[in-house]
């Protein structure tokens, strides 16, 4: 049988009443195969003889032999408590076991008697004490020789319950778990069968099987959900039809003052790819500044030459009108109709809009969320792009597609996506990665500073405006609505307009009616404006080729990932630019961490990375669409290998045999349906 199908409930296990199946409920645990697959979370080896000599100063756990030497009193806290001393075996030194409420030990371990022993120890100084310690006759009895597994717990539960309940559920003679994957398989990566598996991870025969079993379950795992996302997912597009890029296209990227990079080029030949001989579900990912824009344009302009529209969704109205104008001054002088449009696009104008894209009077339409609203009608929607977007959901892109008949669509991720994140959240979809950054782009100088030691970096920055360099200072948004985060940037902002007279600025925050921001941005983008003083505002997208000077107050309060997208505000030219990570207090440890790898690394892919071991998966998808990442087994930090080895083989199978006929994949059918 599988272990699925063990579905009979706990209660039915001997020992297991109402009490404690609530608290095992609290774990997730309601059927026998929940308990049979909630692995421990830990081990305690007592395979090794660990005696007082291998105690340091931090004390431990040791597995050894004692002789009882004496037994004393003491009175704590009115009750009278027994204390043993004994001499360990192993190493001739001393221990006192403390017998809180069990003075019978007095009588059942007389001095003279020897034991062997299992205890936790503290270490006072050069005195050894424990008071969580098993005595028995054998070694058996104080579980030496075994690893003990340690199970997760809740409300009354105790090891002894848990380690008793699976035991009972595992001790079935007749119970045989059957393998998940295809024997082949097994064999070839060195996997158990699952029935060892399974009862390898409760109770392990050694540390090195305890690792295969764990494996093997990994794997087992990675591979049921790839083969899931693969079948999921729409056939490739044949590697040998030939794509013809249109002249729409070419005349772009002749008027671009730059070449494209390989990597662009490379990520258009795949999106051309999908264009014409498929339809494309494809995530475009690339570092901050790595030119993921450019590569949406080209790719719109390959469809409009086709003879579709094309809509362009922005995560704010600041954003889409950016691109707004950036595609209009690209594309309307090649004869684009390029239109804009937002929930504040209202009444007369927005009718008029409306109708020309019903009539198909607009190639390429920019815009927020609004551009899905139910009285948008397309004449003839070929692809859809999402920019900026790590946070989506499954009902938005559907919205998007039931536009047009055949609706492609391609995604921008505002950050790079850890590797494992990428094999699973976007498993679906394919990827097209930019890897390298544009010619000639230095690295951004970052610097981490304490608050009061700030006057340096204003000077650095005051030399950056000398020569016409632009900086913004950045603010945590805690709340959206925080009165107090508003009271900050706006002292910040008088602060700075005394240490830099007669710089013109600017104070930008999310309360900021839309218009007045447009103002702000064009300012800043004409150089009217020299820095900007912001909540997160300026966070995703902003392209101002010639701001060199980031400043992040409280630094601290930042996750990785907001801290990179901040800093790739700057650094999108060939100019050098610089990122002072200013924080405040003291760090605690994992604050400093981050700053430090901020500081070592501009890297958008080890960043992500890194951010994926500290925070979790919910930080890049959003916690609700997390849920399904929940793997039992498998790690998304550690288990990348093994991932990729999973996804290949799912590729292989599905290719083979999309609907798992084949005999030797029979059970993944019935696994996966
Ligand atoms: P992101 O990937 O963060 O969205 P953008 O698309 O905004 O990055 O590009 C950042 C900047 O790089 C823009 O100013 C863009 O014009 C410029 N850029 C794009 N491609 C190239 C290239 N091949 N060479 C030089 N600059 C480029
Ligand atoms: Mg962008």
């Amino acid at each position: 049988m599988f272990v699925g199908e063990l579905t009979f409930p706990i209660t039915q296990i001997k020992g297991v009443g109402k009490v404690t199946a609530a608290d095992f409920a609290s774990l997730g645990v309601e059927k026998a195969c929940d308990l049979v697959t909630l692995f421990p979370r830990s081990y305690d080896d007592r395979t090794v003889m660990r005696s007082l000599k291998d105690m340091g100063d931090e004390g431990g756990t040791i597995n050894t032999a004692v002789a009882i030497t004496d037994h004393s009193h003491y009175m704590s806290k009115g009750q009278r408590v027994l204390k043993m001393t004994a001499r360990d075996l192993n190493s001739g030194r001393t221990l006192h076991l403390h017998c809180f409420g069990r003075s019978f030990m007095e009588n059942a371990y007389p001095v003279g008697t020897s034991w062997f022993i299992n205890a936790t120890v503290t270490k006072t100084g050069s005195v050894f004490s424990a008071s969580a310690f098993t005595l028995g006759a054998s070694e058996e009895a104080v579980g030496i020789g075994t690893i003990l597994p340690v199970y997760p717990l809740s409300g009354s539960l105790t090891q002894k319950t848990v380690r008793k309940a699976v035991d009972t559920i595992l001790s079935n003679r007749y119970m045989k778990f059957d393998d998940e994957i295809p024997e082949r398989l097994r064999l070839a990566h060195d996997l158990m069968h699952m029935d060892e598996a399974v009862r390898q991870m409760h109770h392990p025969g050694s540390m090195g099987e305890l690792e295969k079993a764990r494996r093997t379950l990994a794997y087992t795992e990675l591979l049921h959900l790839e083969v899931n996302l693969v079948r999921g997912r729409q056939e490739r597009a044949p590697q040998d039809r030939t794509v013809v890029v249109s002249p729409l296209e070419k005349r772009l990227v002749s008027s671009l003052p730059f070449h494209l990079t390989k990597d662009q080029e490379k990520c258009l030949d795949e999106i051309r790819r999908d264009l014409d001989w498929s339809t494309m579900n494809r995530l475009l990912q690339g570092d901050v500044g790595s030119g993921k824009t450019l590569v949406a344009w080209i790719a719109a302009l390959h469809m409009i030459a086709k003879g579709f529209q094309v809509a362009f969704m922005a995560p704010t109205e600041l954003l889409a009108r950016q691109h707004a104008e950036g595609a209009a001054t690209l594309m309307e002088k090649l004869g684009v109709h390029v239109a804009f449009l937002t929930g504040d696009v209202k009444g007369r104008e927005r009718g008029y809009l409306l109708d020309a894209l019903k009539k198909g009077d607009i190639d390429l339409a920019i815009g927020t969320h609004a551009l899905f609203s139910k009285d948008v009608v397309f004449k003839s929607l070929g692809l859809v792009i999402i920019d900026e977007q790590h946070r989506f959901g499954v009902e938005q892109r559907q919205a998007l597609s039931h536009k047009g008949k055949k609706v492609h669509v391609l995604m921008m991720s505002a950050t790079p996506i850890p590797r494992t994140l990428a094999m699973t959240v976007f498993g679906s979809m394919d990827i097209s990665t930019i890897e390298s950054m544009p010619e000639g782009r230095r690295p951004i100088v970052t610097h981490i500073v304490d608050e009061r030691n700030r006057d340096r970096m204003y000077a650095s920055i005051a030399v950056e405006f000398e020569r016409g360099h632009q900086a913004y200072f950045v603010y945590p948004r805690i709340d959206d609505e925080g009165e107090s985060d508003l009271k900050d940037v706006t002292t910040m902002y008088s602060f700075l307009q005394g240490k830099y007279p007669g710089i013109p600025s600017a104070l930008i925050h999310s309360r900021l009616p839309e218009e007045e921001k447009i103002r702000i941005l064009d300012d800043f983008r004409a150089k009217k404006l020299m820095y900007l003083v912001s909540t997160s505002v300026v966070e995703v997208g902003i392209d101002i080729p010639d701001a060199t000077c980031m400043v992040i107050e409280h630094a601290e309060r930042f996750g990785l990932a907001a801290l990179h997208q901040l800093r790739g505000r700057v650094g999108r030219s060939s100019l050098q630019s610089y990122c002072f990570l200013v924080y405040y207090g003291s760090l605690t440890e994992e604050a400093k961490a981050r700053l430090k790898v901020m500081r070592e690394s501009t890297d958008g892919f080890m960043i992500a990375e890194t951010d994926l071991k500290i925070r979790g998966p919910g930080e890049f998808i959003g916690n609700r669409q997390s849920g399904f990442l929940r793997l039992k087994v498998a790690s998304l930090t550690d288990d990348v290998e093994l991932m990729a080895q999973a996804k290949a083989d799912a590729e292989e199978i599905v290719k083979d045999d999309r609907g798992l006929l084949r005999a030797d994949n029979a059970m993944l059918r019935q696994l996966l349906g």
